[in-house]
């Protein structure tokens, strides 16, 4: 049976990409190294089109300005490199070196709170926010097809849907600068971002269990979370 051959950079072992220790002056890695699932060695045209993208101006100077975020964020100590800013400051700088004026929130009705805090934080750094919570419209799941046994308080209740491609358009109507996705559900973020015409970041991603931090799942693989490594009913 032939070998399936499609980019697997979280399998690498080598991660020649990264040609950590050579000198600036150096030339691109060879990539003797690099394993066969390597992209590099299996569609080297790509990188030349990703390349011509970041030759247009505004993607060139967008790009600038997310790597010069990304070490703005570290300090250089004697013992090494330490991190040092919480995604917060990270989007607060950012989008001041963006230029950005106004931002719009995407939030979970589970996380108004935590919206409400956020704007907060962001308003105080003088941003004007803009937010919509999922349960906008006050559409009952019946339209979308959700049978009363699917109903999360019952099949008797009265139960909003989640409404991510309004929130998406009333955030691109809105005219923001930048969207902000707060603990949205799976596939309604998908929607989502796939009705949003702005610029978009994420600040959250919902998990109910772990105080929205998925990969707390993961960091306990060994132990609480062993069941991951096996298949998941
Ligand atoms: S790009 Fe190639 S060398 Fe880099 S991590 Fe992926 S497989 Fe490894």
């Amino acid at each position: 049976m032939s070998e399936k051959r499609y980019s697997k950079c979280a399998r690498c072992p080598t991660k020649v990409c990264e040609n950590r220790g050579a000198k600036a002056s150096s030339s691109p890695p060879s990539l003797e190294k690099a394993p066969a699932f390597c992209p590099m060695k299996l569609m080297p045209e790509v990188y030349a089109a990703a390349l011509a993208e970041y030759d247009k101006p505004p993607v060139k100077e967008f790009a600038r300005l997310a790597s010069v975020q990304e070490f703005q964020c570290y300090e250089r100590l004697p013992d090494g490199l330490r991190p040092r800013l919480p995604r917060i400051e990270e989007l607060i700088q950012f989008a001041r070196k963006c230029g950005y004026k106004r931002l719009g929130i995407a939030h979970c009705g589970g996380l108004a709170y935590e919206a409400g805090l956020l704007t907060e934080v962001l308003e105080k750094n003088g941003f004007d926010v803009v937010s919509v919570q999922c349960k906008t419209g006050a559409v009952p799941k019946e339209r979308i097809g959700i049978s009363a046994e699917e109903k999360i308080a019952g099949p008797g209740a009265w139960e909003t849907m989640c409404n991510p491609i309004v929130q998406a358009m009333i955030i691109n109507r809105s005219r923001v600068d930048l969207a902000i996705m707060l603990g949205l559900c799976i596939g309604h973020d998908t929607l989502f971002i796939k009705y949003c015409d702005v610029p978009l970041t994420v600040l959250a991603v919902k998990d109910r269990v772990l105080g929205h931090n998925p990969l707390a799942a993961l960091y306990a693989g060994e132990t609480y979370y062993r069941r991951l490594r096996g298949k998941i009913e």
